[in-house]
């Protein structure tokens, strides 16, 4: 189930109540994008637009959703991106690991909400799955110059 997907996106001012498959509906003006889930499931994703949810990337071809869509609440558990119109599948997520990014959600809409200023203790950015990305390379800058910090 799981060959080469590819979307179209359609911008347009209401998403429509019956979607098709392979297309993504975006309204910039309710600030949300639906999709039907690309496993083929026909359950329905809406991914709404927002500092703490996801983000569009537009570069005026494709679009790209950050971060990945985990379909947990769906029986299929699809685990993708969306990144220039093409699906990437991700590992499928253990329990743990959904009650972390769970748990991480929560963190991140308390804080965007004023609710906490818990900064210091960002847990794993879980919304993040085991995908080779340039940003692990930054993560070991990181880790090593905090080694570095602390052993002094
Ligand atoms: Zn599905």
């Amino acid at each position: 189930m799981k060959q080469k997907i590819a979307l179209k996106h359609e911008f347009v001012e209401f998403i429509p109540g019956e979607l098709k498959e392979g297309t993504i509906y975006i309204s910039i003006r309710f600030g949300t994008a639906s999709h039907l889930c690309v496993c083929g499931c026909g359950n329905k994703v809406v991914t709404p637009l927002r500092p703490t949810d996801w983000k569009l990337i537009f570069d005026g071809k494709t679009i790209s959703l950050e971060p990945s869509i985990g379909n947990w609440s769906f029986a299929c558990q699809s685990h993708y991106w969306i990144r220039k119109n093409k699906i990437r599948w991700a590992a499928q997520w253990s329990n743990d690991k959904i009650d972390a990014g769970r748990a991480h959600d929560q963190w991140a809409k308390d804080r965007y909400f004023g609710v906490t200023d818990a900064a210091d203790d960002l847990p794993i950015p879980a919304q993040k799955p085991e995908i080779v990305e340039p940003v692990e390379a930054k993560k070991g800058f990181w880790q090593k110059l905090r080694k570095k910090l602390w052993s002094r």
